[in-house]
């Protein structure tokens, strides 16, 4: 399998080469250059495996440079019942008749960027002991990346991790999860800043080419194919356990709470593979970049003061990042088409606009996508319904998915949420729901309370490159 930037760079690159990567030379993001199709024959071959024998199926599909062995050890390390929970890994919680939640966050960090990012820990451990190299991976964090990150790279050989958050600003659960890691290759940088200026220092430092190459700067950001491969399988998986009793061609709709685009864009590459499934319903919060596409076929990009700071906070964002993997396929892999897209029409207007276009008036049809906003009264009402009437807790951005779901709802289809984090890490608005504390996993009672390992230093490039300077002996 072959890799090719969706901006029409002419190098073709195999997986490990993009692993290590962030965006193609050109600017593009990285896609396989076709989709392997799998049939209905090899769908009931797969239906009963064990999580880990399905994830090593489907990524060897998309993985050839790793030996078939090493692989299917990697996926068996990873997708453990010790590390997630269940054996199952990520069961179905049925709700009402056809109506589930798929549970993705039970892993350490409570949130579904568990799923992918365990997995990428473990092929950067991986791959970097095979070419006898380092990583210092550099990032910023708001909340869920980072911690995700953290607990994927704790402990690995090769890899370091400097994770810059604004001080003070996470919940005090997130801040508890990732300031008692006593890991010696785990560094926590609470900024004097908000999260931009963290995101700022971030790009600074890796724009400084010199220092970005002496010191072996990378990151663990959203458009890590590695990162979309890994979500692809939970897809089939919910797939096999929302059809378990129905007729094997039946086919499922997903709704995925969305910020960035690439929780979904997994399930759309699934789709693509021949995954039955019928509906991708997209939901959004109040920053609803994404709705306002699917309804319209306008892209529009928020500035920052247009992005509002909700209480699903994981999905505030003023752009999609990984939106280009999908526009890419809906104009028919056309490079220099995508690249007038985004790289002139958004630098210089901000936007641009398919509602014109064949393409978006097959967006339905071809490509199953719908979708949807939620707002904060929303939330809340959601959140109080399903505890109401099915006894079952959900986190905010869980609830923005069971909100949309319910507007695109089929007979005779299964409808499957994703359910991206527990209601633990957003306590405050599920307390303003329901009135009571959600309920903790065990292993987390009185987090709060262990000792912190962080550094806070002033929101400044050079006090940054230093530390990691003094940290990279
Ligand atoms: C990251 C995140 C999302 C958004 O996922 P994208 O892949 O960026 O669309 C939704 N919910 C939670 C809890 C998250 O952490």
């Amino acid at each position: 399998m072959l890799y090719l930037s969706t901006r029409g760079h002419p190098d073709r690159k195999r997986f490990c080469e993009i692993l290590l990567e962030g965006l193609a030379p050109d600017g593009g993001l990285y896609l396989p250059e076709s989709y392997p199709q799998i049939d209905a024959a090899t769908l009931a071959k797969w239906r009963d495996l064990p999580y880990h024998e399905l994830a090593f199926e489907i990524l060897s599909l998309y993985i050839d440079d790793v030996p078939a062995d090493d692989l299917k050890a990697i996926c068996r390390k990873t997708y453990t019942q010790e590390v997630f929970g269940t054996k199952e890994i990520v069961p179905l919680k049925r709700l009402d008749e056809g109506f589930y939640l798929e549970a993705l966050s039970n892993g350490p960090t409570l949130a579904f960027k568990d799923m992918a990012m365990q997995l990428l820990g473990n092929l950067f451990e991986y791959e970097l002991a095979r070419r006898g190299e380092e990583l210092n991976i550099l990032g910023a964090t708001s909340g869920d990346t980072g911690s995700a990150a953290e607990y994927a790279m704790r402990g690995k050989k090769g890899v370091r991790v400097f994770m810059t958050s604004p001080n003070g600003r996470m919940s005090p659960f997130q801040q508890a999860q990732m300031f008692s890691l006593q890991d010696a290759n785990i560094h926590n940088l609470a900024l004097d800043g908000v999260f931009d200026d963290c995101q700022d220092i971030v790009k600074a430092v890796s724009n400084d080419l010199e220092f970005k190459r002496k010191y072996r700067i990378g990151t663990v950001n959203s458009i890590n194919w590695a990162r979309l491969v890994a979500q692809v399988v939970y897809y089939f998986a919910g797939y096999f356990q929302a059809t378990r009793q129905a007729n094997a061609a039946s086919k499922v709709s997903f709704t995925v709470p969305s910020g960035n685009f690439g929780n979904i864009c997994a399930g759309h590459v699934a789709r693509m593979m021949g995954l039955p499934i019928d509906t991708l319903v997209l939901a959004t919060n109040e920053n609803n970049v994404l709705d306002e596409f699917f309804r319209t076929g306008v892209y529009r990009v928020r500035t920052a003061a247009d992005t509002h700071e909700t209480s699903s906070p994981s999905m505030d964002i003023s752009k999609a990042s990984n939106f280009e993997r999908f526009v890419f396929d809906l104009v028919g892999r056309d490079a220099p088409r995508l690249k007038s897209l985004f790289a002139d029409q958004i630098a210089a207007s901000g936007q641009f606009d398919l509602s014109r276009d064949p393409a978006f008036a097959q967006i339905r049809a071809r490509f199953g996508f719908v979708s949807g906003s939620s707002t904060h009264a929303d939330r809340v009402a959601t959140i109080r319904d399903t505890f109401k009437r099915f006894g079952v807790t959900i986190d905010t951005h869980t609830a923005d998915g069971v909100k949309v779901a319910r507007e695109h709802l089929t007979p005779g289809v299964p409808m499957i949420v994703l359910e991206t984090a527990l209601p633990i890490k957003f306590a405050a608005t599920i307390v303003e729901a329901l009135g009571h504390e959600p309920q903790r996993p065990a292993g987390f009672a009185n987090i709060e309370a262990l000792p912190r390992r962080v550094t806070v230093l002033p929101a400044d490039v050079q006090v940054v490159k230093s530390f990691i300077e003094a940290h990279c002996a």
